[in-house]
């Protein structure tokens, strides 16, 4: 009789639910780092239309899966679904990762702590000022996370006054250490001279048209620090006029590693190897 152990061949699940999904490159960065450590995990990213969100959730229930990634258009939808949520997604009201927890359901929201794990890596945010292009759900999370680690000002520069108004009617009274204010954009904005870091939050830039921000290049100054959220690609139009200036510069791969590791942590509880995700991202993009 034999007496070896029996094999598992069962694995955790962990889902990626978006419409569209099929160009999110989290599904080959998470796998590397599962299979680097030999991890029973296995990630798939799934196309989710609106309408079925709620069917994709009794999915996610019943087959147990450890928990899962939402991209556009669910991190806000999803909240209806879940048990309850983490205190970064309570005060953002949107949700980028769900983790079971005692057999609950938890939203959590990792991408304005993915980005500033990236920021502090090379610069202090504490009373700093700071301009964010951008008013949507990754400029929400961002103001959040740096308002939390100590940031002294924010503007908020968008083209659209009625989602910058909902940003900061939402953010304010949440954040009163926090000096808030909106510009409306036309145009080219003149970036102000006493800003020490900005941050594209924008999808402008993204391939394939890999568009330019409209800023003023001449109101970039080598004292400031600038970043952009947008992984593809990497080295953005508005990143490369930076540098072009002599400013430090931050892409957005770093956000993107720093999100799926700590929801790889939120999932397994294991520190996996940052470098692996890094390594597989900078591989798809050639960068
Ligand atoms: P949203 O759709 O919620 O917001 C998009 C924002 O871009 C809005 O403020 C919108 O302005 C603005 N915008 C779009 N087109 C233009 C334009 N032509 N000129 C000026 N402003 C424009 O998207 P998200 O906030 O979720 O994501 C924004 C970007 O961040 C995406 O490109 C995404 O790739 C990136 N991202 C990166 C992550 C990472 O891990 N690195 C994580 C999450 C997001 P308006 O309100 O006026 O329409």
């Amino acid at each position: 009789m034999s007496t070896s152990k029996p094999i598992s061949f069962r694995k955790e699940l962990i889902g990626n639910f978006g419409f569209p999904v099929w160009d999110n490159p989290t599904e080959a960065m998470v796998q590397a780092a599962f299979d680097h450590h030999g991890m029973a995990y296995r990630y798939v990213t799934t196309e989710v239309k609106p309408h079925a969100l709620k069917d994709a959730f009794a999915g996610v229930k019943a087959m147990g899966y450890r928990g899962f990634n939402c991209t556009i258009p669910h991190k806000v939808s999803i909240m209806t679904y879940l048990d309850d949520l983490a205190p970064s997604a309570q005060i953002i009201q949107a949700v980028n990762c769900v983790v079971k927890e005692n057999g609950k359901y938890i939203g959590h929201n990792t991408d304005g702590q993915g980005f500033l794990k990236s920021l502090t890596s090379v610069a202090d945010p504490v009373g700093k000022s700071v301009v964010i292009l951008g008013a949507g759900g990754a400029a929400l999370a961002v103001t959040v996370e740096l308002a939390l680690a100590g940031v002294k000002e924010i503007t908020i520069v968008n083209r659209s006054s009625s989602r910058a108004g909902e940003l900061i009617d939402v953010l304010q009274p949440k954040l009163p250490m926090l000096t808030l204010s909106f510009v409306q954009w036309n145009g080219s904005f003149v970036i102000p001279a006493n800003t020490d870091i900005v941050i594209n939050c924008t999808s402008v830039g993204l391939s394939p048209e890999m568009a330019m921000v409209p800023v003023d290049r001449d109101s970039l100054f080598p004292h400031m620090l600038v970043c952009d959220l947008i992984v593809n690609p990497p080295k953005t139009p508005f990143l490369q006029m930076a540098e072009q200036r002599g400013c430090r510069v931050l892409d957005g791969v770093g956000m993107l590693v720093n999100q799926g590791w700590i929801g790889i942590k939120l999932w397994s509880g294991i520190d996996v190897d940052a470098q692996i995700m890094h390594a597989k991202i900078r591989e798809i993009y050639n960068a």
